[in-house]
């Protein structure tokens, strides 16, 4: 837990969301500026700044992630016409809040590539 993130505290429940999809490792909330239709992030409750972090002991972790998110998407209905999931990370890639985040995105046709 990092006081000053705001994505730790969405997972302690001092910032509200909508969860849509929680277990012992993992939260799923809207995006409070959605760039799509649907647009959900998936996070790990534990905190890890970013992908450039993990190393083979988090490999169980983003294994689960990977299995949850088609879960997710279907429970959003994004799963059957198909949509993005997007890590953007560290200052090129865009990367705002640093606590790691998968972003899905759906619910419309999704340009390639991105901007
Ligand atoms: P990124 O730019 O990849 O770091 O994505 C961060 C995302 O978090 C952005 O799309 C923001 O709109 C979103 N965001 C920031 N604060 C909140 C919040 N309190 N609840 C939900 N989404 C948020
Ligand atoms: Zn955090």
């Amino acid at each position: 837990m990092q006081q000053d993130c705001i994505f730790c505290r969405i997972v302690n429940r001092e910032i509200p969301t909508k969860i849509i999809y929680e277990d012992e490792y993992v939260i799923a909330f809207p995006d409070i500026n959605p760039a799509a239709p649907v647009h959900v992030l998936v996070i790990p409750k534990r905190h890890i700044d970013n992908i450039t972090e993990v190393d083979g002991k988090d490999a169980p972790l983003l294994g689960h992630i990977m299995t949850v998110i088609p879960r997710i998407a279907a429970e959003v209905g994004i799963a059957d016409e198909g949509f993005r999931t997007v890590v953007n990370t560290k200052d090129n890639g865009g990367q705002t809040v640093h606590h790691l985040h998968f972003h899905l995105l759906g619910g419309r046709f999704m340009e390639w590539p991105p901007g």
